[in-house]
């Protein structure tokens, strides 16, 4: 990320929400955006996915630079390369917990994917829901359905905005070793908002924002 801005239109005048964000993080580390409510952590997160577009400045995911694609192409990426765990956790509503997870394996042509899906479930603990529909599971729980897709498709880097939010400690817990299990086993870059400090000081590198500017970068001991 080099130079980063964006603003939003606020009620006729432009509120700056980024400004001269400049970061990098490297192939297959973990990487932790801290810092207060409101300093723009979810929409660095989102222009770093390719959600949205910036003002200026340039985003590379993957090797590629978003602002060369159109956004069609930023969508084939996304689906390839990255996985979310969002605070809308983007799962396919009218698709069971079971479903949500194994349709991925499916399309990518995995023998026994309900099979698979259901390991992964139970892995975070879903093992009692996959019969689920989004909208029958609280919050907690469809992060975590998130989260076995995201094991699921594999992906070279993942986005997560406040993985542990809604979930209690023992629950966070195990969330977050699998985030780093997927990290350690996939190799899988790992990008994490977070107000968990516990969870931000296990990563190898930490960037806190302050009212939208980089306020302190840190490379954590291992
Ligand atoms: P939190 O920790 O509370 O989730 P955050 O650091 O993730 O906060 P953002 O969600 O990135 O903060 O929001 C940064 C600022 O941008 C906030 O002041 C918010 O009000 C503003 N903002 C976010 N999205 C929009 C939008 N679509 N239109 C206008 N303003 C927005």
């Amino acid at each position: 990320v080099r130079e980063l801005r964006k603003s939003y239109d606020s009620g006729g005048s432009e509120l700056t929400v980024l400004d001269d964000i400049t970061f990098s993080v490297p192939e297959g580390t973990s990487y932790a955006i801290v810092g207060p409510s409101g300093s723009g952590k979810t929409t660095l997160l989102g222009l770093c996915a390719g959600l949205d577009a910036t003002d200026a400045g340039t985003v590379e995911l993957c090797g590629v630079s978003l602002e060369s694609l159109s956004e069609d192409e930023r969508a084939v990426l996304r689906n390839r390369k990255v996985g979310f765990i969002f605070q809308n956790f983007q799962l396919l509503p009218t698709l069971t917990a079971l479903e949500n997870v194994s349709v991925p394996l499916e399309l990518r042509g995995e023998k026994q994917a309900g099979e698979q899906a259901r390991e992964l479930l139970a892995k975070v603990g879903l093992g009692e829901r996959v019969h689920h529909y989004p909208s029958q599971l609280s919050g907690g729980e469809q992060q975590r359905v998130a989260l076995a897709r995201a094991f699921a498709n594999r992906p070279e880097v993942l986005f997560a905005d406040e993985p542990t939010g809604n979930l209690d400690e023992e629950t966070g817990n195990r969330v977050v070793q699998l985030l780093f299990d997927l990290n350690k086993e996939a190799g899988t870059t790992l990008i994490i908002v977070t107000h968990d400090m516990d969870l931000a000081r296990r990563c190898d590198r930490m960037l806190r924002l302050k009212g939208g500017k980089v306020y302190q970068r840190e490379e954590l001991p291992a």
